[in-house]
């Protein structure tokens, strides 16, 4: 099998620039023009980033808070980070992506009239493995879809260094596994069954975390009829 940073990542690139763009920005926009499974994905990842969103104000006010979202797609979860005052980074493989998540952040956050109002995120084309600098939350939300357990170990690594406080991750289960096999075809469908789908066993998951003096505080899990989200944050040791 391909593997990330050999052929799989110029592949998920090129799918994130073109026809996965399309897919992703409609499930994650709020048009009608979706069908059945698209629309029942729409909610799971949306109550995905709710969660996300109380885990970290659960842990008090995020005004000055740094935060790296790693993979940040179309914005879903940095403008709301942003609304709440975080300075947040906003990194994404895909150009085509950032450039969707800036426009509608300059849509979505506008600064009051007397000037004040939430920082824009700062946005970058980049895959996460060139990220660097240290934040205090790092959030990476239904990425590891794309990475095999053998890469995903050294990503959760550069991750973790990354982070001072917290890293928040989110990843398909693969206790779900049968059944969710039955859907990968619904989740990269058509001519452009271009990138495969990786599960991820919550074991594995942790063992990464603990190789490199992390453990697991919080754990969330984000189910509907086509999305299955394991939701995990993690703290230095
Ligand atoms: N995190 C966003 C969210 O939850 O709304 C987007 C999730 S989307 C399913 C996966 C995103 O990961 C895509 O925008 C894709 O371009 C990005 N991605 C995939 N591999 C990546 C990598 N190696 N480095 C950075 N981003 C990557």
């Amino acid at each position: 099998a391909e593997e990330v940073g050999g052929g799989d990542k110029e592949v998920v690139r090129e799918y994130f620039n073109n026809s996965g763009f399309q897919r992703w920005k409609k499930i994650y926009g709020e048009t009608d023009d979706v069908n059945k499974v698209q629309r029942d994905i729409r909610l799971g990842h949306s109550k995905t980033v709710e969660n996300v969103m109380a885990m970290l104000t659960d842990e008090g006010p995020l005004k000055g808070v740094t935060v790296c979202d790693a993979g940040c797609g179309t914005g879903a979860l940095s403008i709301p980070l942003a609304k709440e005052g975080a300075i947040v980074l906003a990194s994404d493989i895909s150009a085509a992506m950032v450039a969707e998540a800036k426009k509608q952040a300059e849509e979505q956050l506008s600064a009051d009239s007397e000037g004040a109002g939430p920082v824009m995120p700062k946005f970058e084309v980049n895959d996460l493995e060139s990220l660097n600098g240290k934040y205090d939350t790092v959030v990476c939300l239904d990425v590891l879809i794309h990475y095999p357990q053998s890469k995903a170990d050294g990503m959760i690594a550069h991750l973790a260094s990354l982070a001072e406080k917290r890293l928040i991750l989110s990843f398909a289960p693969k206790t779900f596994y049968y059944d969710l096999l039955k859907r990968v075809g619904e989740l990269f469908p058509g001519p452009s069954k271009a990138t495969r789908a990786y599960l991820h066993a919550e074991a594995d998951v942790e063992r990464a975390l603990q190789k490199v003096g992390w453990k697991i505080r919080k754990r969330g899990l984000t189910t509907t009829q086509f999305y299955f989200a394991r939701l995990i944050e993690a703290v230095p040791a």
